[in-house]
């Protein structure tokens, strides 16, 4: 997706003005770095007698990979190969909810159980042990800040996260970013622990939260519903150890979490940076396997050997299991949060994938315009036979047009093979964090008389997120209805 005309050229080996002269005759008005669709890009394979495959950067990176017989995400083996691994969770919420003081209250709360004196530090994870019905659990909390560990890593498609814990203050309720937050987690079928914080404030409502959130879908189980709530107080200390058996039985009860301890270490780099002493320092989150100091690892385009391990304590560890985060030291150069890492089996071989990675990264930045998923693109697609799914997200400038908006695309028959999903809807400019969220759920953003505020805009072209505008309803319902149908003709 998203090839140029510079890119084709390169691979081809001729002038990429020519290949613009070329379109020119043929009736195509292309300028050398827009990028082409892959109609554009058949048409030039046939007059130069190239077979043209676009092929996307995962798949460029899962054959850069398969050459060197390595896979990430590869098979773990039977079922008695693998052994329960921790959950890893991301805190999500309204700002000043309580995230950041709920985060360390878990951190330092478990310290605090061990020996005195640990001294903490944030190396953006951190792993706590808690008793359940007799047995030492142990949970993994991203704390990472803002929605970083989970929008843009899944926007790579990659999934750090197995459970959401949803800080809702109960003196404030239910708020925007609590709705994008469950939107977020929805979206990634994330599975929600709602905690309730501050209900040692005077004006706490916790029944109130509960029935706001009931109306979105999350219901307590004390209400009948799937999701289990607790009430806690980040300030006070209150409930955290009931906070982390429900993040457990939640886990039990949705997910199986398994995975293979004996293989090559592969996993998710959380954050990194340059640390003046010590070089670039990378937390990763082991996925599966054991990744052991000594090891040679590739993460994004960096690479080089595990010289030392650190765990959120920064005291030295020798290896680290599945769900375990841990500083990494001994990588030649920073990578990215949200790339993914594995061991392989020399430096060498290391190096020479980081190589072919830093060029290929380099080449993209060139490249600059991606573009991620436009109404033409999904009709492509469909054509295809591929992507059925069409996510939207609604912004509206009063809650009777989104509403309008939705009722009349609820209404649209589109028969069985496409579905349209509304991932989030609002009243309100468009905002950055829609665009992260148009971004990870691969969706497509309609304003309906609103324009983007910030740099909601800038971020919509950087992320390749289609936003298209309309004033008059019937517009949007027949553009969007003719876009499922695969009718729609391309605007220039
Ligand atoms: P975040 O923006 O969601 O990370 O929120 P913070 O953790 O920064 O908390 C926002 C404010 O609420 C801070 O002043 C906290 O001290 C306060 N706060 C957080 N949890 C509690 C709580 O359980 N009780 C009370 N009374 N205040 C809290």
């Amino acid at each position: 997706r998203g090839a140029s005309l510079t890119d084709f050229a390169d691979k081809v080996g001729v002038d990429a003005a020519q290949l613009v002269q070329m379109l020119f005759h043929l009736g195509e008005m292309v300028t050398a770095t827009e990028s082409v669709n892959e109609a554009v890009l058949d048409l030039l394979g046939e007059e130069l007698n190239y077979v043209v495959q676009v092929v996307s950067p995962e798949d460029e990176d899962r054959e850069l990979l398969s050459s060197f017989d390595l896979e990430f995400g590869e098979d773990e083996g039977d079922d008695s190969d693998l052994s329960v691994r921790p959950p890893v969770v991301t805190v999500m919420g309204h700002v000043d909810h309580g995230k950041t003081r709920l985060l360390d209250a878990l951190r330092s709360a478990n310290v605090g159980d061990k020996e005195a004196g640990g001294i903490t530090q944030h190396i953006g994870a951190y792993q706590v042990t808690t008793d359940v019905d007799g047995t030492d659990r142990r949970i993994t909390f991203i704390d990472t800040p803002g929605h970083e560990a989970f929008t843009s890593m899944r926007a790579r498609g990659a999934q750090a996260t197995d459970i959401a814990i949803l800080v809702v203050a109960a003196d404030d309720g239910v708020m925007p970013q609590t709705v994008e937050a469950l939107n977020h987690a929805k979206a990634a079928g994330v599975p929600i622990v709602v905690a309730v914080n501050k209900i040692d404030k005077e004006s706490a409502d916790p029944t109130k939260v509960r029935g706001q959130l009931s109306e979105y879908g999350l219901v307590p189980e004390e209400y009948g519903g799937d999701a289990m709530f607790v009430d806690v107080s980040a300030k006070s200390e209150l409930n955290l150890d009931k906070l982390l058996e429900a993040v457990v039985l939640t886990a039990d009860a949705s997910l199986d979490l398994r995975a293979n301890s004996e293989q090559d270490a592969q996993g998710l780099v959380i954050e990194a940076h340059l640390d003046r002493g010590r070089g670039p320092v990378a937390t990763v989150l082991v996925q599966r396997g054991t990744l052991r100091v000594g090891d040679s690892i590739v993460a994004g385009p960096a690479y080089g050997r595990v010289r030392a391990m650190l765990d959120e304590h920064g005291e030295n560890i020798t290896e680290a299991d599945p769900s375990r985060p841990a500083m990494v030291l001994g990588l030649t150069a920073t990578p990215g949060a949200g790339q993914t890492f594995l061991v392989v089996d020399d430096d060498r071989m290391a190096r020479q994938i980081a190589e072919k990675r830093e060029a290929r990264e380099r080449a993209a930045m060139q490249a600059k315009r991606r573009v991620r998923r436009t109404l033409e693109d999904f009709m492509a697609s469909m054509e295809k036979g591929a992507s059925q799914d069409l996510n939207l997200i609604l912004k509206g400038d009063v809650s009777g047009s989104v509403e309008a908006l939705e009722d009349a695309l609820a209404g649209l028959d589109v028969g069985d093979e496409v579905s349209l999903r509304i991932i989030d809807r609002g009243v309100g400019a468009i905002t950055e964090t829609n665009v992260d969220l148009a971004a990870a759920s691969d969706a497509i953003i309609i304003g309906f008389n609103v324009r983007p505020q910030g740099k909601a805009s800038e971020m919509a072209d950087k992320e390749g997120v289609e936003i298209r505008y309309y004033s008059v309803i019937y517009q949007a319902i027949e553009e969007i209805e003719a876009a499922l149908k695969g009718l729609l003709k391309p605007v220039y």
